[in-house]
């Protein structure tokens, strides 16, 4: 059976030597050492100031949207994983959905201003599939309406755009860590800002709001990440390069031969990708149905992300319809690309695809 994607699982005995040290030190959570070692392996390697890992990339979401205090309505986009917007949902937002650009995938900043209203707080854009967003034009809008900016930079890691990494875009950014994305600690997340004292405030919500034993400054909740989580980010950080390779490998192989065939997302220009995604657009969704079918009859499980179009959620009664978003949601398929997806397999992949087009 080939899945879309397969968690990484690095070297057994450097993970099983970080758990000796775990079960020496007696220490499984509440900000321990390897917690403390892996923020700053991430802050060096994406040469921001504040990471804080949190226990998973929605809360990370969930986190931010209370230490901003966002109320009201955020602009976010319907082309996403649920948890962007169901964060929201969850934590008392009402999100208003700005359509998508077809080619990008990405929030269109031209929608934005239209559906900006006296009860707007924040926008939250995702880069989906890496991509970065239209960045400089997003924050002329936050900044014409005073509004903050969250991007969920979950598909992003080690992205760079224009040079920098564009986790250093906005007010904040969001990561998620889980067990099938590029970067993984099983469960996890993080949370990136510019701002000190924003990560100051972060930091407490993230732990009850304690500053001290009975010293408790700030409404706060549990996001905390435990130790052996941050044992795996540590040992998966060792061989993400390798990580990034094989995926490129396998996403530029999918380009090259089907080129043509099926239709790519645009990145943006002066992009550093990290491939860790591979969507391919068919004519209509009869097309879709008709690969995926035959794929599944080989054993072979691509994923149609993001489906439904999240204008279409059944809790959100009344969202005017995004049509780019949904249209894109029928027509799109995310083939497997994973570390130890053989060019066999690949290539039977290609092979049946081309055979049902
Ligand atoms: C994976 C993902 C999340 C949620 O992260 P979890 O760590 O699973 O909670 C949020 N947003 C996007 C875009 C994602 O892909």
């Amino acid at each position: 059976m080939i899945p879309v994607t397969k968690p990484f699982l690095p070297n057994k005995e450097k993970l099983k030597s970080y758990i000796d040290g775990i079960y020496d030190r007696g220490i499984l959570t509440n900000y321990g050492p390897l917690v403390q070692e892996l923020e700053r392996r991430l802050q060096d390697r994406f040469d921001v100031d504040h990471v804080i890992l949190v226990a998973n990339g929605s809360m990370a979401l969930q986190v931010v949207y209370k230490v901003l205090e966002l109320e009201g309505e955020v602009v976010t986009t319907p082309f996403s994983f649920v948890a962007t917007t169901s964060t929201m949902v969850w934590g008392g937002l009402k999100p208003v959905f700005a359509d998508i650009d077809p080619a990008t995938f990405n929030i269109d900043p031209d929608n934005i201003d239209s559906i900006i209203s006296n009860r707007t707080s924040a926008i939250v854009p995702v880069h989906v599939f890496g991509n970065p967003c239209n960045v400089e034009a997003i924050e002329s809008i936050a900044k014409k309406y005073q509004l903050k900016t969250i991007y969920d930079a979950s598909h992003a890691f080690d992205v760079v755009y224009k040079g920098k990494s564009i986790f250093g875009c906005g007010d904040v950014s969001t990561i998620s860590f889980h067990a099938t994305k590029l970067f993984h600690t099983i469960e996890g997340g993080a949370i990136v800002t510019r701002d000190a004292a924003l990560a100051k405030k972060i930091r407490l919500a993230t732990n009850f709001g304690f500053t001290g034993p009975g010293k408790i400054d700030a409404l706060g909740i549990n996001a905390k990440m435990n130790e052996f989580e941050a044992a795996m980010g540590l040992c998966v950080l060792d061989e993400v390069d390798h990580i990034a390779n094989a995926r490129k490998c396998i996403v530029e192989t999918y380009e090259l031969a089907l080129e043509g065939k099926v239709g790519f997302q645009r990145f943006q220009a002066e992009t550093k990708k990290n491939f860790s995604y591979a969507p391919v657009l068919f004519s209509n969704s009869d097309r879709v149905f008709e690969v995926e079918q035959r794929l599944n009859e080989s054993g072979i499980y691509p994923r149609r992300y993001f489906y439904p179009s999240l204008d279409c959620l059944s809790y959100l009664p009344g969202s005017p319809s995004c049509t780019v978003s949904r249209e894109l949601s029928e027509k799109i398929l995310c083939l497997p690309v994973y570390v130890g997806l053989t060019d066999g397999e690949q290539a039977k992949i290609i092979k049946i695809i081309e055979d049902a087009l």
